[in-house]
């Protein structure tokens, strides 16, 4: 007879647990569905969720280890941790400068020929020691895990050379080793051609694919590949060449796309079985259609758009009400969105989007692990499911957009650990202690 496992952590008195059980991804009208439990408790043995339940008869079902750990969670609401499925994290240069000359009024272009941009990133990665990017972005992640988020996807991009992409991914690969936070890796060799093949797009398309492709799946350094599909980046015929190597190296695709303009990113996504397109502020209607034909997964980020001071945000609605599987991200990224909070992006969601708090709430935990291939193992409060759980200072989920701006999360367990030390300033509150 196995032996029967006992709680090594235990979450009671939860006056809304959010178990997000249901189906996987959720659409439609089912994003509302939030497997809420009132009164709940939860059991984690080891890294994994063991027992989930109302909170009076939690204990019953889940004998106590010894020295488990005992949170009163006083009525407070418990979620599975949040997942950012979009984020360019690994960076030492921050680009405030760019930010103050673009609400100073200067556009794109004055602020790439000044030394802005993509390319500005670009030359910090080249020119930068690792063990800078090692320090800066593991304070980025802290702030993640701080704001609740468990698991992350995180791009290289401001390499495109050979050395320094394979670089920012081994950069990646230790820190998801290193920190509590999970990394899922994306290659983003085609973010931008660099200024030495301005004139020889086409060589630059033919490294990607003949040298970058097989050293980073050689090296197994990336589940995805991701590319930036937009009028003056990559076009669609370009895009459709690298993204379908980088398939034949077995990597699951994602795509930038239809961010400034609709040129049919979100149907090529959709038509290469893509796993996620992103942005999609543009997409047209066909391209709606077919990602909710296809699976694809809609990643929107409202936070850029904020932070660029736009005015268009991604049609959200129309996607819900078409089928498509939708999730949030931050796009935690130096020169469009320089945010860890994904809190804030679910208050953007909510007053641009016009997404429920409950709609949010599925967009960054099932159907945004849907996004990076995690959905058996995280965005769930489930028996067996990996034990990343949130306890936020509040007595009703939908205060989360409402109360916008500050940290309400209180607690944060990662792999049935609870993390101590993650100061949560922003809410002026102590910082998180052992219980
Ligand atoms: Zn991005």
């Amino acid at each position: 007879m196995p032996v029967q496992k006992k709680a090594t952590l235990l979450i009671k008195n939860i006056g809304q647990m959010i178990t997000m059980a249901g189906p996987v991804p959720r659409l439609g009208a089912d994003m509302k569905q939030l497997g809420l439990i009132d009164n709940g408790g939860v059991a984690v043995a080891g890294d994994e969720i063991l027992a989930v339940g109302k909170s009076d008869e939690i204990e019953g079902r889940a004998p106590l280890a010894e020295g488990c750990v005992v949170i009163d969670a006083k009525g407070m609401v418990v979620t599975p941790g949040f997942i950012d499925p979009h984020t360019h994290p690994v960076f030492s240069m921050t680009r405030e400068n760019e930010f103050e000359m673009r609400i100073l009024g200067k556009s794109y272009m004055e602020i790439a020929s000044a030394g802005g941009g993509i390319r500005a990133s670009v030359s910090d990665l080249r020119n930068s020691p690792t063990e800078l990017f090692i320090q800066r972005t593991s304070r980025r992640l802290d702030r993640l895990l701080a704001y609740g988020v468990t698991t992350i996807e995180a791009k290289s991009g401001y390499g495109l050379s050979t050395e320094s992409e394979i670089r920012q991914l081994e950069i990646i690969q230790n820190l998801n080793e290193t920190h509590p936070i999970d990394l899922v890796a994306t290659f983003l060799g085609a973010h931008e051609v660099p200024d030495e093949y301005r004139d020889r797009r086409k060589e630059y398309a033919d490294l990607v694919i003949n040298e970058m492709l097989p050293k980073v799946t050689g090296a197994k350094l990336a589940e995805f590949s991701d590319i930036f599909c937009e009028e003056g980046v990559f076009d669609i015929e370009e895009s459709r060449r690298i993204q379908q190597a980088a398939k034949n190296y077995g990597l699951g695709l994602k795509f930038h796309a239809d961010e400034l303009k609709s040129t049919g990113g979100a149907e090529l996504a959709a038509s290469m079985d893509a796993v996620s397109a992103d942005h999609l502020v543009y997409a047209s209607e066909t391209g709606i259609k077919a990602m909710a034909e296809s699976g694809t997964v809609a990643v929107l980020l409202p936070g850029t758009t904020f932070s660029l001071a736009g005015s268009t945000y991604a049609p959200a609605r129309r996607m819900i009400e078409a089928g498509v599987t939708v999730a949030l991200s931050t796009d935690c990224n130096p020169g469009s969105s320089h945010t860890e909070s994904l809190p804030m992006i679910i208050s953007l969601a909510a007053l641009q989007l016009r997404m429920t708090a409950a709609e949010a709430i599925s967009a960054v935990t099932v159907n945004a692990a849907c996004a990076i291939n995690r959905q058996d193992r995280i965005g769930r409060l489930e028996v067996g499911c990996q034990a990343d759980i949130v306890v936020w200072e509040m007595n009703d989920y939908r205060e989360l957009p409402y109360h916008y701006g500050v940290n309400l999360a209180r607690m944060v367990v990662k792999k049935g650990k609870l993390l101590t030390g993650l100061g949560n300033d922003t809410s002026g509150r102590k910082t998180m202690g052992p219980v």
